[in-house]
């Protein structure tokens, strides 16, 4: 198709190649087969899926060039590899954004439900403006989400096993030399099926609280979703990891001592019925899930803040939990400040009823919630 000679989407095998095999990227193993009419996905284990990637058998992708400027008719093509220019401005400027959001099959019969795709759509628009990129409208964005839903129907989990996942990206797939803006846009989305996040699953988990490396900081880009926040906080999560921890807690750049978010999720702690979370001031992802559990709970009665949220606040709240599309909600169980001599020290320059020592020193356990 035209997509498919335009981008040089392959379907695996094929054309000589001038490294050895072991340097190629790793080709998708796709039945060659359209079984985008059938139900129920070949021979996966649906009762443990994970969040690893499975891959399903269609993208879609959608260009938009100076020329054209805006993005014009997308389609669907074979889910594959894709070909970029070694000069691609997402590849040497990191000019990308992605999104993520889940499709599940409906309870009450057949079809699929979109969690709010609309406000997906209005984060990618908001965050291309801020790296330089043109992006799809709203009204684009979430008919390719459908499209993608409806051609890899097959990989919807059953309903209560997982959803199927979605990664919008938008990149700027033409090259560049001189540090500017690419000359072409690629918007895309690729599905996946997936159960939970974390290797907890549902369960409560045990979060770090980063004090070294920060996520963001004011006037950066930690407020939308591109793909260069990231590759820099996987030092602080594969560390956190290894001692056993499920995820890390960011703190701010400026103070160092309020609580902004994990590596992919938001955050809020319950304390005498009161609810809080960080407020977004241009450091934090303002999520989906966030802005729903905020909903939720103002309709249920609850007062929500969205305040700075101190360590202590932390360390003193009844209940503690994390929101994405990729965790929903979970429970943390326990958080652990390896420096909390640190914080109660700078804290009690500002509030002098603070024991400098801190209650235990070292470490902080809380428990409950969940
Ligand atoms: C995507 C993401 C979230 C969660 O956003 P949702 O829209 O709820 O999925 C939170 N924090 C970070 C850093 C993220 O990338």
């Amino acid at each position: 198709t035209h997509s498919r000679r335009l981008l040089g989407v392959q379907d695996g095998g094929g054309g000589r190649s001038l490294l050895p095999s072991r340097w190629k990227s790793s080709q998708p193993q796709l039945d060659p087969v359209d079984r985008s009419d059938e139900e129920g996905g070949g021979d996966i284990d649906w009762d443990n899926l994970g969040f690893g990637l499975t891959p399903t058998d269609y993208m879609y992708v959608m260009r938009c060039t100076q020329e054209e400027g805006g993005f014009s008719r997308g389609e669907l093509a074979r889910y594959g590899n894709i070909e970029l220019s070694p000069s691609s401005g997402v590849l040497n400027y990191g000019q990308g954004l992605f999104e993520g959001l889940k499709a599940y099959r409906r309870a009450d019969g057949p079809g699929y439900t979109l969690f709010r795709p609309e406000e997906n759509a209005r984060r990618m628009q908001h965050g291309a403006g801020r790296m330089c990129m043109p992006s799809p409208s709203v009204e684009q964005f979430v008919h390719a989400v459908k499209q993608t839903v409806l051609a890899n129907k097959r990989w919807v989990p059953p309903q209560g096993k997982g959803a199927l996942y979605l990664r919008p990206l938008l990149i700027g797939s033409g090259a560049i030399l001189g540090l500017a803006p690419a000359p072409e846009y690629t918007f895309m989305i690729y599905a996946a099926p997936v159960g939970t996040y974390f290797k907890e699953g549902m369960a409560a988990i045990n979060l770090l609280v980063e004090e070294e490396i920060h996520r963001a900081m004011p006037g950066g880009t930690g407020g939308v979703k591109t793909i260069s926040n990231y590759a820099p906080v996987l030092k602080a999560q594969m560390d956190a990891r290894s001692k056993g921890f499920a995820d890390v807690l960011y703190l701010d750049s400026v103070h160092k001592r309020y609580v902004e978010e994990a590596s992919s999720c938001n955050l809020f702690v319950v304390k005498g019925g009161a609810v809080a979370t960080p407020a977004t001031a241009g450091t934090i992802l303002p999520g989906v899930t966030r802005r729903s559990i905020i909903e939720l709970a103002r309709d249920s009665g609850y007062q929500v803040e969205e305040r700075l949220v101190s360590i202590d606040d932390l360390i003193s709240a009844d209940e503690v939990f994390c929101t994405g599309t990729a965790v929903g909600v979970t429970p943390v169980s326990t958080v652990r400040v390896q420096d909390r001599r640190r914080h109660a020290v700078e804290e009690a320059v500002h509030d002098s009823d603070v024991d400098p020592d801190g209650p235990g020193g070292g470490q902080e356990r809380m428990d409950g919630c969940g």
